[in-house]
């Protein structure tokens, strides 16, 4: 058979960190953006993992099989791992070796450890160069948490508003629906030299909002052929633990970072019916984890703007107050909520705990009233640039930095720290820089 070309252009990645491991990710895509190149056959890919990036002495290694059906996608899952410790790893196939990346498993249950969280949503493409991720590879953070629209589905706009197209998809105005098409666009995506580098930077975990699927998309009406090859594309393409079944996927899930902090990650589309954001069965669930949560810091990671905001937001959990007041009632008085979706970073207070708001990697921002903090007393912070946050867990504090860049319609931006604040009960104290 002929040799396959270099098959590795979309890179690799790690998820799901664990005390004992993590998954591993990459696929084979000689030709990422038509089809991907390969053969209708399967592969065996070896992956390797070591404690030090020149793979002296492996830790652990195996073969895992890249089939047609899953776009040639490997999802490897290593146990017996340390905890809290930095791993390398990489894939070889038909004398290919792929780039080599970094991860980390999660600290052991009684670990003290401190934790350090980077928070990124929103990077649409056409919008602009994803410098942020860049930078925020450079940190290495413990883990990358990413609230939502990793891609947006949008065809190439018919008349596109200045500085709005910035890098361009291919000429189809037509947005994706199909499982080829939505596959295209997280390849095209994956090419990305900065959001690869924050792939093989540390281990992420991710959680859809609608951009994945469609523009404002909600519950199980409209079209479930487009909703399952939104969800299989979006599964081959990053290192879940579970697979998709039928037309819905698991998403809401528990990630332990020892007894510093409880990652509580909860689906705010899929479950959603008028008047109830998560669903009866995700609602039973996040309560139970809110009431028995035994780490210094609960974190809840969800897609969607959580304070009440006044202009109230349609898609937001402004819509939602009695899914947002259960969640309160049950949650510690330090709660921390992390979310994204509004392509602006704020910060505000709630009843029971706090909010950081990451603004977008690249996505344009709304156009944001001037008196909008005088409107919302709440809210104690806003800042209009692209970019991510860092948050710090330990069992002493809980603090954030918003990281900004300038610009994204050229790339080399460089990066800098808009603002840092503390969490005390439900209040935030600004930390001077
Ligand atoms: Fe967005
Ligand atoms: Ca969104």
């Amino acid at each position: 058979m002929a040799k396959i070309k270099f098959p590795f252009t979309l890179g690799v990645a790690s998820g799901e960190p664990a005390p004992d491991g993590v998954m591993l990710w990459t696929r084979l895509a000689p030709d990422p953006l038509n089809g991907g190149g390969m053969p209708a056959s399967s592969f065996d890919v070896r992956w390797e993992v070591a404690e030090d990036d020149a793979f002296g002495r492996l830790t652990a290694s195996g073969t895992a099989r890249a089939q047609p059906a899953g776009a040639h996608s490997v999802h490897v899952k290593v146990a017996g791992l340390r905890p809290s410790s930095v791993y390398f790893y990489r894939f070889r196939v038909d004398g290919h070796t792929s780039r080599v990346g970094r991860t980390k498993t999660a600290p052991a249950a009684g670990s003290t450890a401190p934790v350090r969280i980077a928070v990124a949503s929103c990077q649409r493409y056409e919008h602009g160069y994803f410098t942020a991720l860049k930078h925020l590879a450079a940190e290495q953070p413990d883990v990358v948490l990413h609230l939502g629209d990793y891609i947006y589905e949008y065809g190439k706009p018919a008349a596109p508003a200045p500085g709005r197209y910035v890098r361009p998809l291919k000429d189809s105005t037509a947005a994706c629906t199909t499982l080829n098409a939505y596959r295209e666009r997280y390849a095209l995506y994956r090419l990305d030299p900065d959001l690869q580098a924050a792939h093989a930077a540390a281990p992420w975990l991710t959680i859809p909002d609608d951009h994945e699927v469609v523009n404002n998309y909600q519950g199980k009406t409209g079209d479930v052929k487009r909703r399952r090859a939104a969800y299989q594309a979006n599964y081959e393409h990053l290192p879940y633990r579970v697979k998709p079944g039928g037309d819905a996927m698991q998403f809401y899930r528990w990630r332990p970072f020892g007894k510093v902090a409880d990652l509580l990650l909860a689906d705010v589309r899929q479950y959603r019916t008028p008047g109830d954001m998560l669903g009866p069965a995700q609602t039973a669930w996040l309560l139970d984890r809110l009431a028995t949560s035994a780490a210094r810091w609960t974190v809840l990671a969800q897609p969607l703007f959580f304070a009440p905001r006044n202009p109230p937001s349609a898609d937001a959990w402004d819509a939602f107050p009695a899914s947002r007041a259960k969640i309160l009632q049950a949650a510690p008085d330090d709660l921390v909520v992390l979310s994204g979706d509004v392509h602006n970073a704020w910060a505000g207070e709630l009843d029971r705990g706090v909010e950081f708001v990451a603004t977008a990697v690249s996505s344009a921002p709304p156009s944001v009233r001037d008196d909008a903090l005088e409107r919302n007393p709440h809210l104690r912070f806003f800042d209009g640039h692209r970019g991510y946050l860092v948050a710090h867990a330990s069992m002493e504090e809980f603090t954030v930095d918003y990281r900004t860049v300038a610009y994204v319609d050229r790339p080399g931006a460089p990066v800098s720290t808009a603002a840092s604040f503390r969490v005390v009960g439900n209040k935030l104290v600004r930390i001077d820089l």
